[in-house]
């Protein structure tokens, strides 16, 4: 509960909302406590009195009686009957959605289709003609508007129903011999009171400015009774020439009505697990970029893509995770750059972050640069971004079955991908995808093309993947554990085409891993990254030999290798560092056989020698005089 109204207190204009509505409410409370002049009481004597005359604080209405009282008591009035409808809509509406969505079948179409019938009129219709039926009043306005709002309950709380009737749990729940109802009780409603609280906080001022609507009309609280409603209808006489009669209680609705929703969005947000974490709001269509210094825009530079210093982290909550802090990498043409490193050891978000790929919020790329041929994209103007994905800088990423669309034939997703940046008749399309998939080698090209994914096994959706890739004839291809889904076999397959690609268009690969065994068939370097750091770099046959950096040692003990004889497979011991949290000093320093105390007091530079680099103050060789 504190937890919920932490996460409540930091949307400031819920907090706004809470304050007013609590203010409102509380008022509406002690109205009777207060000293107030009886609210229906005439005295034509007084007739439109301006505010702040004489006893009557927001002065008199059209028959004299004392504004401030009847607007205490008004608010009173439509606040109990807006909140009694809103809970009478849910709870009847949530009753209807629940037994419907549980069981489904001839109940469901049964209830449903009532559902459908009520909405099937105009809804302030309907709500006229449950009041002339039932004859005007507030209690019976009360009943229409609650009436008209159930179907929208019962259609929200049974789709969500429906996905939890047929959860293993609910089965599970079957199994052990419970009731329906205690099912019911037990399993379904504490996973959908949420929904049901979230809808009602967004529809209760709604409601109450429907009650006001049927009051205005003289169909809901009757005289000499006020309700926010009536008492601007009675006033609507006198709009032009004593407008405070009208615009004291029409403000008093707009602001119930406002504080109300507000509150209801800040609700629906700290209540949804999801949207605490900002995973659901929309993302921005480039990470968000927030660097104290700007490199230049331009420089030349060696490589085709080269990272300087780039710095990506996770603004959650109030905490920062540094999932990538100081990375400078670069890649030729022709040249396979190897990234490897344990799990959450930052590899995806840099390779995310090249082309402002991370999910803004959370991630945001607070320094450095990414640059394709000298160019700075970080912070690119998004129409150039876009340009650049996919056509210059193509992704392979882990999973294929989540990349592909599971709707579209996978031909159409190649064209589709060739289409986005350039246009492309229908018959050259189709060309190019079969040459597409002929070139990741996928047997009968011709007919696979109108293959859904799931008509395929892994290891073709990942060469469509990579197929996808190459679409546009991309200078860089960053690969992001595009064989850690696959068996072996088909793994050695991936890899040689990966490197004839390489050797036969001058590809730069950025080839992400966690396993040295392949870091050794494809890589030509090979940067290892701990903690959001790349803590070595160089060649692969000198690093793979002679590695410098404990970590990486300990990384390639971890590979088996045939014809090695016996040797004992050695796992690391302990977990990476969390990077919200990161030691002082160098990050590996707990897990570390060769630690000592110095490791842990500063930061440890990565020392440069030759084409060798490695962050640690005592390696396991030493790399400067390997290459001097
Ligand atoms: P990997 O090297 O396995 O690809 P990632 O680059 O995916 O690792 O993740 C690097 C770090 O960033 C991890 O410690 C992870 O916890 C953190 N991280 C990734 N995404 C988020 C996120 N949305 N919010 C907070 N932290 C994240
Ligand atoms: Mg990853």
């Amino acid at each position: 509960m504190s937890a919920f109204l932490k996460l409540l207190a930091r949307n400031r204009l819920a907090l706004g909302g809470l304050i007013v509505m609590g203010l409102v409410v509380a008022l509406a409370l002690i109205t009777p406590l207060l000293p107030l002049a009886d609210p229906d009481v005439t005295n034509t004597a007084d007739r439109y009195l301006r505010p702040l005359s004489d006893g009557h604080l927001l002065g008199t209405d059209q028959l004299g009686r004392d504004l401030l009282s009847r607007l205490l008591w008004g608010t009173r009035l439509s606040l109990g009957v807006g909140a009694a409808a809103a809970i009478f809509a849910a709870v009847s509406g949530a009753a209807v959605g629940i037994v419907a969505g549980y069981f489904g079948g001839r109940t469901d179409n049964l209830l449903m289709r009532g559902v459908d019938m009520l909405m099937a009129f105009p809804y302030i219709l309907l709500a006229l003609a449950i009041v002339a039926a039932l004859g005007p009043g507030l209690v019976n306005a009360l009943i229409a508007v609650a009436v008209v709002n159930i179907p929208f309950f019962a259609r929200n709380i049974r789709g969500i129903t429906v996905g939890l009737a047929h959860k293993e749990f609910v089965d599970a729940a079957k199994l052990a011999g419970m009731s329906h109802a205690r099912i019911i009780l037990s399993e379904i409603l504490p996973n959908v009171v949420p929904v049901i609280v979230i809808a009602m906080s967004t529809t209760i001022g709604w409601m109450i400015l429907e009650t006001a609507g049927l009051s205005f009309l003289g169909l809901g609280s009757q005289p000499p009774q006020a309700d926010l409603g009536s008492m601007l209808g009675e006033a609507r006489s006198a709009l032009i020439t004593n407008p405070h009669v009208s615009v004291i209680p029409g403000f008093m609705i707009l602001v119930i009505v406002m504080s109300i929703n507000l509150l209801g969005d800040g609700v629906r947000d700290a209540l949804d697990p999801r949207l605490k974490s900002g995973a659901l709001s929309r993302p921005m269509a480039a990470t968000r970029v927030d660097r104290r210094t700007r490199p230049d825009r331009e420089i030349p530079t060696e490589g085709l893509l080269s990272l300087e210093d780039l710095h990506t982290q996770f603004h959650v909550k109030n905490r920062v995770y540094k999932a990538v802090s100081g990375v400078s990498l670069s890649v030729k043409p022709g040249e396979c750059l190897g990234v490897i490193g344990e799990s959450g050891s930052g590899k995806s978000v840099t390779a995310l972050s090249i082309m402002g790929l991370v999910a803004s919020p959370p991630g945001v790329i607070t320094g450095g640069a990414a640059r394709l041929e000298g160019r700075d994209m970080i912070g690119a103007p998004y129409p150039e971004l876009r340009s650049l994905r996919g056509r210059r800088v193509a992704y392979i990423f882990q999973d294929p079955l989540a990349t592909l669309h599971p709707l579209y034939k996978v031909g159409d997703q190649l064209i589709e991908a060739i289409s986005c940046h350039r246009p492309i008749s229908k018959a050259e399309g189709r060309a190019k995808a079969i040459e597409l998939l002929k070139s990741v080698r996928i047997p009968n090209a011709e007919s696979r093309i109108d293959s859904y994914p799931h008509e395929m096994s892994g290891g073709m959706r990942q060469r469509v993947g990579i197929a996808m890739a190459l679409a546009n004839d991309p200078d860089v291809i960053i690969a992001d554990e595009p064989t850690t889904a696959l068996d072996v076999t088909v793994q050695a397959q991936i890899l040689s085409l990966l490197d004839d690609l390489r050797r036969e268009r001058g590809l730069a690969i950025v080839f992400i891993t966690h396993d040295f065994g392949v870091v050794g068939q494809l890589c030509d370097r090979v940067a290892v990254m701990y903690a959001g750091r790349i803590v070595e770099q160089g060649p692969t046959r000198p690093v793979l030999d002679a590695p410098a950096h404990p970590y990486t040692a300990r990384l390639i003990a971890c590979v088996p290798e045939l014809g090695e004889g016996k040797r004992k497979l050695e796992a690391i011991p302990g977990l990476p560092p969390s990077v919200d949290d990161l030691p002082k000093g160098c990050a590996f320093a707990d897990r570390c056989v060769k630690v000592q105390a110095g490791c842990m007091v500063n930061d440890i530079p990565l020392e440069r020698a030759g084409a060798r680099a490695v962050r640690c103050l005592h390696p396991e060789t030493e790399i400067a005089e390997e290459t001097a």
